[in-house]
């Protein structure tokens, strides 16, 4: 099974000196010499750029602070030792920091270079099947081990999990991205790593399995009945689909209950959209490398981390007003947690044994239809996302999956490579905006995330290339009980 997937059209260049002459007045780009060479994409041209030495903090420049996390029990601001049966402390202060740069540990820098610097590329036969004036960049994170941007978070959360003596991390995977990618890095650091799958993705994706099995790890399905919360759940539906809400439950309670174990997290907390930074800030040099700007940046949004971790970076350069790029938000409509959620406090997890955190959410007991984009079937979102949409710094919209996966098609008919079924929303967000462009004659230039590769999806291209694939909606009265079942705080 390949494990490194590089587009077609990428070539090799010599590392040069270029990134240092760009002109990014509040961080330091340091240009080091290394014995390999620097990845760019041909298209377009001679964009070298070096891994990125610091992630970036959005907290540090936002004009109001997002509201804290409260503790389940007693509804008070959580102090940051009741996480230490979770997370290691480093994670925990990376967690509540206001500090604008985080360095990249040297060790976690190491891993990073079996794959980053990631291509940005511009997706020129896209533009011209669309027969649109606007430019449409990708920036690609498929070429990871994993396949796509989750190992930014998982390497590091390893790494810290290590040095700090944990030997077991558990977790919760939907798609199964996230479980491999932690499978990975915790093969990388000899960390034991058990995953919960949520049912409708274990069953309908055995390849994820297995790549989790080869890095080393133990997968259950979830519900399982290895735990309280599984049990639960099981005995209320035995044929639970089950949902990202019930695996966090299941992984919780097995770190909260075991001294040598803690947990991780692949997407919604401040770390993990602090890790995926690495992504923007990249991003942010490669352009101003072929000087250019985006007019709009999108993103998938499962629980934000991919969105935020490419858009932060450029919120803070807006925010300093050296661009001024639109953000947009693309969920599932079976999901649609910015745009139909409440904004609330809610728990992580749908047993409830997580900090209450300030979000948009569906209901943390809102068990989503089995979608094909596994990884956007969480009902909550990013408190960090969520209170910069309540700030009005972004926007968020819905989309069916037959268009996403009509947008797919034209992609991987174009561009070559089959994206995962989360970023194929992105993908018809973009050309939704490349073909307002044609009707407008608009020239704007359209960034978007293109979180990972679909190769261990492609049942769910079978289904779209036979006419089996439906559009999956919530249902109101669903949604109306998971709604009334946000805890009054
Ligand atoms: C996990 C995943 C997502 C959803 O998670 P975010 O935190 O919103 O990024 C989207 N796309 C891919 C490929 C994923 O693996």
């Amino acid at each position: 099974m390949a494990t490194a997937v590089r587009p077609p059209l990428l070539h090799q260049v010599a590392g040069s000196d270029k990134a240092s002459l760009l002109c990014k007045p509040n961080q330091r780009v340091s240009v080091r010499r290394r014995s390999f060479t620097t990845r760019a994409s041909s298209n377009p041209g001679g964009a070298n750029v070096s891994i990125p030495k610091q992630w970036y903090n959005l907290v540090a420049d936002l004009p109001v602070k997002p509201p804290p996390p409260l503790h389940p029990q007693t509804h008070q601001p959580l102090n940051p030792s009741d996480l230490a049966p979770l997370f290691p402390d480093e994670l925990i202060r990376q967690e509540v920091t206001e500090e604008r740069f985080i360095d990249i540990p040297e060790e976690v820098a190491e891993v990073y270079k079996l794959w980053r610097p990631t291509p940005l590329i511009r997706a020129r036969r896209l533009e011209k099947l669309l027969g649109t004036p606007a430019k449409i960049y990708y920036k690609y994170e498929g070429t990871s081990p994993a396949g796509s941007h989750k190992p930014n978070t998982a390497v590091p959360q390893a790494w810290y999990n290590a040095v700090a003596g944990v030997k077991n991390v558990v977790t919760e995977t939907g798609a199964g991205q996230w479980g491999s990618a932690l499978s990975f890095a915790s093969s990388l650091f000899g960390l034991n790593c058990e995953v919960w799958q949520v049912r409708a993705s274990y069953d309908q994706k055995p390849y994820r399995r297995l790549m989790m099995e080869t890095w080393g790890a133990r997968v259950h399905p979830s519900p399982s009945s290895v735990t309280e919360s599984g049990r639960k759940i099981l005995e209320g539906d035995p044929a639970s689909p089950g949902s990202l809400g019930i695996a966090i439950s299941e992984a919780v309670e097995v770190a909260a209950t075991s001294a040598d174990t803690k947990y991780c997290l692949g997407s919604v907390l401040n770390h993990v959209l602090l890790h995926q930074t690495v992504i923007g800030e990249e991003c942010l040099e490669q352009l101003a490398a072929i000087g250019d700007a985006p007019d709009v940046v999108i993103g998938c949004t499962g629980g934000g981390s991919n969105f935020g971790g490419l858009v932060f970076p450029f919120m803070r350069e807006k925010l300093a007003g050296r661009m001024s790029p639109a953000f947009k938000a693309v969920e599932p409509a079976a999901c649609p947690t910015l745009t139909k959620g409440v904004y609330a406090y809610d728990f992580g997890d749908t047993a409830g044994l997580t900090p209450l955190m300030k979000m948009h959410t569906l209901g943390h007991g809102f068990v989503p239809d089995p979608i094909h984009a596994g990884g956007l079937r969480y009902h909550g979102m990013a408190p960090l996302i969520s209170h910069v949409y309540e700030l009005g710094f972004m926007e968020a919209i819905a989309i069916q999956q037959t268009e996403c996966f009509d947008a797919a098609l034209k992609f991987a008919r174009t561009e070559g490579i089959i994206p995962a079924p989360e970023p194929t929303h992105a993908i018809a967000a973009a050309i939704r905006e490349a073909l307002e462009c044609k009707r407008t004659g608009e020239k704007k230039v359209i960034l978007m995330a293109m979180c990972g590769h679909g190769h261990f999806d492609l049942a769910s291209y079978e289904k779209y290339l036979r006419g089996d694939m439906v559009d999956l909606s919530h249902s109101d009265e669903k949604l109306r009980e998971a709604l009334a079942a946000v805890p009054k705080v």
